[in-house]
């Protein structure tokens, strides 16, 4: 029998040893207590339950493996919702918190609370989309997947947070083009690692590459959605896209090339670098 203290010490240490991330035994340790971290503080010198040990040895081997946490708990936490996660999704990270963030103060002030429609293009767990409906019912969400299995977990995420958004399954625009459906904000994180990028091993080992990898330099999937992205969009309208911390440059001279009159603005997330790209077209912000 330990105490969290004790239980807590060991798996940091073990942790440590494999070169794993810091955080992530004690936030697991957090989700398996249904603790907050001063709740665990004050329980600090208890014996933990055997359950709960026993439980958390078994994750800890995985976490130790190099497995995602995300993995482990089956769950991420997302814009303070919960999605089911699994090998077949990107585990929604928090600088994308940021771009929802960023398009819902987009949304106020080119479109002033009207009714919109608008699509998340690769959208995975449905972390953006069904964040964006939840917080904003007047968006008429939809959003599309090239991964059959990626849109079945986003489709029981959506039930499980009770959103109604309207899942496609296709090659990027294609599923609106087909359906000729027209857009006032077009949303995007899509694949941006350049292919022979050397990542993370819990990173590459465990999550889908078809939501990693964007070609040869990572500017793949931007350049298809700008050529496309007239055939889906209303005349006055937004775009907002992820982008890799280094990509500033190409991304912004490409999408010049593409929308020569648009404002075009990138903004940094949290951490100061450059993270979300904003295209506006013939919207009171150009
Ligand atoms: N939107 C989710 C998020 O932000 O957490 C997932 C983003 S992940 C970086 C990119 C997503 O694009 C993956 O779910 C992947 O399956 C999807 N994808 C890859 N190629 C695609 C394509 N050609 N058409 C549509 N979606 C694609
Ligand atoms: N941010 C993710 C990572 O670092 C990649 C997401 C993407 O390619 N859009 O692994």
């Amino acid at each position: 029998m330990s105490t969290y203290r004790e239980l807590l010490k060991d798996a940091n240490r073990r942790m440590e040893e494999a070169d794993r991330g810091e955080q992530a035994a004690l936030l697991y340790l957090l989700e398996l207590t249904n603790m907050e971290a001063h709740n665990l503080y004050m329980e600090y010198e208890q014996e933990v339950p055997a359950d709960i040990a026993e439980q958390f040895e078994q994750g800890l081997c995985r976490l130790i493996k190099g497995e995602p946490l995300g993995h482990v708990l089956g769950f991420e936490w997302f814009y303070g919702y919960r999605f089911k996660v699994n090998e077949d999704v990107l585990i929604p990270r928090p600088e994308t918190e940021e771009l929802v963030a960023n398009v819902l103060a987009a949304y106020d002030e080119v479109f002033d609370g009207k009714q919109v429609t608008v699509a998340d293009i690769g959208t995975g767990s449905g972390a953006i989309a069904i964040s964006l409906k939840k917080e904003e019912d007047r968006l008429h969400m939809l959003a599309t997947d090239i991964s059959e299995k990626a849109v079945m977990v986003a489709k029981e995420n959506a039930a499980a947070n009770e959103a109604t958004v309207c899942f496609m399954v296709g090659d990027m625009l294609q599923p609106l083009i087909e359906r000729n459906i027209k857009l006032d904000i077009l949303i995007s994180n899509p694949p941006y690692i350049p292919n022979e990028e050397v990542m993370e091993e819990s990173v590459v080992d465990y999550e889908p590459h078809v939501a990693l990898f964007g070609g040869e330099d990572g500017l793949k999937f931007y350049r298809i959605i700008f050529e496309n992205a007239r055939k889906v969009l209303n005349e006055k309208a937004f775009m907002a896209f992820e982008m890799g911390y280094d990509q500033k440059e190409r991304l912004t001279a490409l999408a010049k090339e593409y929308f020569p009159e648009a404002k075009i603005e990138v903004l940094q997330d949290m951490s100061g670098k450059n993270r979300m790209l904003f295209i506006y077209l013939h919207t009171d912000a150009s």
